[in-house]
């Protein structure tokens, strides 16, 4: 029996002063959905949701009209710049309960929308995040590749699961997005957290072009704290890292005992230093071993604070959750 039930698909823009971009972009965007429509891949009522991250310029005006040529673009207007993160998650919870799947993309198109298809493809065959990743960095400079693949790997050192080279142009589904809804924490680090709803996953490749107009509004600096708000709005593992350091150098400490006691009663030292060697080696990592101890301890109230969900059901044998066409 063919399917009748077509999913609702909403691609959700975060856009801080894109007046420039948004004119050249949501045409693309409209033409790719045109399109899947009339492949009746989905429904009808899909749509593209823009959201004003509180712009300086026109951009809240260049949605308005946007929206008055066609009602498939909506907006919605944040009262004050919240920064990216804050912008996608508004739009992706507005959106959540009007569709089956929500698609993040940057306004700019950097990320190409091709990849929308076969994410809608990977969707309708039971998937539930499809993760978009770049296929290659030949078009970033070589500071910008070297960076980036340096902050991957401390990113992973320090324990946080991150997928290698997404950002966040992703699909999720609607269980996705209520299971992201239970993740009430501040410190939104999207990266991180998608990775931890755990459901089905599928990763679409595709290259990474220039802007369509406009600037970018992440300079260097903004993304260096953008990625160690990740690490530390993410992991306690730092913490644990200095108490095993602080235990390194207590055995290294014996080592020194050693070498400073055979000096000493050689009479190879001046005096003084051999009880100065001693007590500085001791307290130094008898100081980090503590430091180390109460982060262990701030490390249980830093998890305990974000209230994130204790476990995600990923099926039951009463109810698939196929996401499909039912
Ligand atoms: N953006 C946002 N709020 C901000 C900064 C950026 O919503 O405070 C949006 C921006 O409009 C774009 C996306 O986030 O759609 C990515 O920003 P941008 O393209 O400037 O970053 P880049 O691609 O240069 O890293
Ligand atoms: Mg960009």
């Amino acid at each position: 029996m063919k399917n009748i039930h077509l999913p609702t698909i909403a691609i959700v823009l975060p856009c801080y002063n894109e007046e420039a971009a948004l004119p050249l972009s949501i045409p693309v965007l409209q033409d790719i959905l045109i399109r899947l429509k009339s492949d009746e891949k989905i429904s009808e009522a899909s749509f593209i949701l823009c959201v004003d991250d509180g712009s300086s310029d026109a951009t809240w005006e260049t949605i308005c009209a946007l929206n008055k040529q066609n009602n498939d673009v909506k907006g919605v207007v944040l009262a004050h710049n919240r920064g990216h993160q804050y912008a996608l998650l508004a739009g992706l919870m507005s959106a959540k309960d009007t569709c089956d799947a929500a698609i993040s993309i940057d306004a700019d198109l950097q990320d190409d929308p091709e990849a929308i298809v076969k994410m809608v493809d990977h969707f309708r065959a039971g998937i539930d995040i499809v993760y978009g990743v770049r296929q290659s960095r030949e078009t970033d400079s070589w500071f910008k590749r070297t960076s980036a693949r340096a902050f991957y790997k401390l990113q992973s050192l320090m324990g946080l699961q991150t997928v290698y080279d997404h950002a966040d142009y992703r699909l999720m589904s609607k269980r996705a997005l209520d299971i992201l809804s239970e993740y009430q924490e501040q410190n939104l680090f999207l990266r991180g957290i998608v990775p931890q709803i755990g459901l089905s996953t599928a990763i679409v490749y595709y290259d990474r072009n220039e802007r369509v107009a406009g600037e970018s509004k992440y300079p260097l600096g903004k993304m260096l704290s953008f990625s160690i708000d990740g690490i530390t709005s993410f992991t306690a593992k730092p913490m644990r890292y200095i108490f095993v350091l602080g235990t390194i150098l207590l055995f290294i400490d014996l080592f020194v005992a050693i070498y400073v006691l055979v000096a000493y009663f050689c009479g190879h030292t001046v005096s003084g230093w051999s009880s100065i060697m001693l007590s500085i080696w001791f307290f130094g990592s008898l100081l980090l071993m503590s430091v180390g101890v109460v982060g262990e301890y701030i490390g249980k109230i830093f998890v305990e604070t974000k209230h994130r969900p204790r476990f995600n059901i990923k099926e039951t044998t009463d109810q698939s959750y196929d996401s499909a066409d039912e």
